[in-house]
């Protein structure tokens, strides 16, 4: 579903974040991406939705050349891509109904599914009896399920993370992970970028470590690999 030929990206302010990257990342997959903090991680995530741009190089995504999509078509290809942050990126002013039923209407899906589709998606990440809650009422482990809700309502192909459990403990840190299991589970690629050594060595997928913007280790399940 997603293959890059030689990426490389380099910043304006000339930092090369990524120094020729090849990757293949195949329908239903779960990849960890690991590696030292400033190794490129993010930005070799964020050129997957289109958040970055390669500087050389290909991204094909289904197909797509991501590199020269236009501007225009990018929401499009959007609709695909759940993306899953670190700091959760909820709309404070929204309720979790409404903060999960915005993905919806942004792509103008017919209301008369809006209100099942919602519920039901809160349902899978167990928070269906906290839909009038603002997010500010909410513990941290309970935005990040409003925000996978949000990530997975229009049920895309590709649900990307970027240290989705970065702000959690480690008991709120295992419930999360088995929501992206199951998501997984149901065919959805996860791609996760994690420091999460407890996790990655226990629940076991594919791991890329990433170095200096260059993949030093590309293995079916295997190891987190640094002390931290
Ligand atoms: P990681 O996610 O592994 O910590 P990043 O992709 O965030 O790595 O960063 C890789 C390198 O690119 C770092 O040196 C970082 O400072 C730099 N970088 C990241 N984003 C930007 C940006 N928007 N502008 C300039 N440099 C950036
Ligand atoms: P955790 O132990 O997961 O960090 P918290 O101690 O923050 O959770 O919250 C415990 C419960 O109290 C959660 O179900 C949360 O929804 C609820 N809660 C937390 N803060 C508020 C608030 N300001 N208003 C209403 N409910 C809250």
């Amino acid at each position: 579903m997603l293959e890059m030929k030689n990426v490389y990206k380099k910043y304006k302010n000339g930092v090369t974040a990524t120094n020729g990257i090849d990757v293949k990342i195949d329908q239903g997959e779960f990849v960890y991406i690991v590696g030292p903090s400033g190794a490129g991680k993010s930005t070799f995530i964020k050129m997957m939705y289109r958040e970055e741009k390669p500087t050389s190089g290909t991204i094909t995504l289904n197909g797509i050349d991501m590199g020269s999509l236009k501007n225009s078509k990018v929401p499009l290809i959007r609709r695909n891509i759940g993306v899953v942050f670190q700091d959760f990126k909820l709309l404070p002013k929204l309720n979790v109904y409404e903060n999960v039923a915005y993905t919806l209407e942004v792509i103008e899906e017919n209301p008369k599914n809006i209100k099942k589709k919602v519920m039901d998606t809160l349902d899978l990440v167990g928070l269906k009896h906290k839909v009038r809650m603002f997010p500010d009422e909410l513990s941290g482990g309970e935005q990040q399920r409003v925000s996978i809700a949000r990530s997975i309502v229009n049920q895309p192909k590709l649900v990307i993370a970027d240290e989705p459990t970065g702000n959690l403990d480690p008991d709120t840190s295992w419930e999360i992970m088995n929501i992206f299991e199951e998501i997984n589970t149901r065919g959805t690629t996860v791609i996760m970028a994690t420091h999460n050594k407890t996790i990655v060595n226990t629940i076991k997928h594919r791991v890329i470590a990433i170095e200096s913007g260059r993949i030093v280790r590309d293995e079916q399940r295997g190891d987190y690999g640094y002390e931290i």
